[in-house]
């Protein structure tokens, strides 16, 4: 038997359960994997309150580490045994342990802990390809970064300095500002304050040429009033909401501006791009220039718990559940 939290309906954290489900085998090309961790990422309460669709009842996550226990017929990348970590759909990786595609799985490196790998994959990856693909950040460029001491925030931070840019970052309290400074964040602005003016301020008028917001709602026209001419709104996120409709002339109205609404999952769909990412992931933490920081630990049947503090940004950095 494996256990699991399954959600019934969709809803607040209370839809979460802790049952008992059988193990699956893996079929062809499949791999089961027992979790030594999981990580929590925001995506997870898209899906458990259903702006996110997925059938039910469902098994929520989408990332987790863990060690190879089965493998189905033709699975020849992957052994019994390897230890491996993913970041990937469909969700089921709040669970003792789970069949998933095998060309999903990515080998952790010896160096790497469980959950460390739990906690990075998701959203290092996501920071690999902000950083590196969705805009080539160049040294000397100045950036704003939205939830600068969150989970995908924190590594965004570091890997931009250690890139030579200079971020920008945003926050809600002066506590997360601290840490985001001590993660490499040049200036941090309180979400409170009028950040365009604030991005002129610190830039000299020259504003930014992309921004990293992952937010939503509450900040997309903020976010592109702090564009510089040709600039880039990288939406990747809606913690406080969708964005909704929008009218393309104020594209052109604020300054020719390009907008691209990313996901992991385009960026990661081909198996070497997957492996590019985690790669390039990996070699930014085992240098020290990226520092995964794991603030929170929850046990696994207590998830609820942690979708609570994740939702009332109550946490930083990282967050990981352990079975
Ligand atoms: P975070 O750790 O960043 O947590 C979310 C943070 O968003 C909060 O801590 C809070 O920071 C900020 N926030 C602002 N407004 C709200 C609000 N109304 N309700 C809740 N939080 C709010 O989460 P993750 O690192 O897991 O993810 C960050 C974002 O990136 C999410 O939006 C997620 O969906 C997105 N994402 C997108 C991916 C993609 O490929 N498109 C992949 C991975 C993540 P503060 O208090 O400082 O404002």
């Amino acid at each position: 038997m494996t256990q699991a939290i399954r959600i019934h309906a969709n809803g607040g954290p209370e839809v979460m359960q802790w049952e008992d489900v059988p193990t699956p085998d893996p079929g062809p090309g499949e791999a089961l994997v027992h979790h030594a961790a999981i990580g929590l990422n925001y995506i997870d309460v898209y899906f458990r309150t259903g702006l996110y669709k997925s059938p039910l009842p469902a098994t929520p996550g989408m990332e987790a580490a863990g060690t190879v226990t089965a493998i189905g017929d033709g699975v020849t990348d992957i052994a019994v045994g390897d230890r491996v970590a993913y970041a990937t759909g469909p969700i089921g990786a709040y669970a003792t342990e789970r069949v998933i595609a095998a060309d999903r799985l990515v080998r952790l490196p010896d160096a790497i802990d469980f959950e460390t790998g739990a906690a990075m994959m998701l959203q290092g990856m996501t920071a690999q390809y902000l950083l590196r693909r969705t805009h080539k950040v160049q040294p000397g460029e100045t950036i704003l970064v939205h939830a600068a001491a969150g989970g995908v925030g924190l590594i965004l931070c570091q890997w931009a300095r250690h890139l030579g840019a200079t971020v920008i970052g945003v926050v809600s309290t002066p506590e997360k500002a601290e840490l985001a400074r001590a993660h490499g964040a040049a200036h941090v602005l309180l979400n409170s304050a009028d950040i365009p003016a604030e991005v002129k301020r610190l830039t000299g008028g020259a504003m930014v040429p992309v921004v990293y917001d992952s937010i939503g709602r509450d900040t997309f026209m903020a976010s592109l009033d702090s564009l510089a001419p040709l600039g880039l709104m990288v939406s990747y996120g809606n913690a406080s909401g969708p964005v909704g409709a929008l009218d393309v002339g104020l594209l052109g109205a604020k300054g020719s501006l390009f907008l691209t609404r990313p996901s992991l999952a385009t960026y990661t769909a081909k198996r070497a791009d997957l492996i590019g990412s985690a790669q390039d992931l990996f070699a930014v933490v085992q240098s020290g220039a990226v520092n995964i920081r794991v603030n929170q630990h929850f046990k696994l049947s207590e998830a609820a718990a942690a979708h609570r503090a994740l939702e009332a940004r109550q946490t930083t950095g990282s967050t990981v559940l352990l079975p």
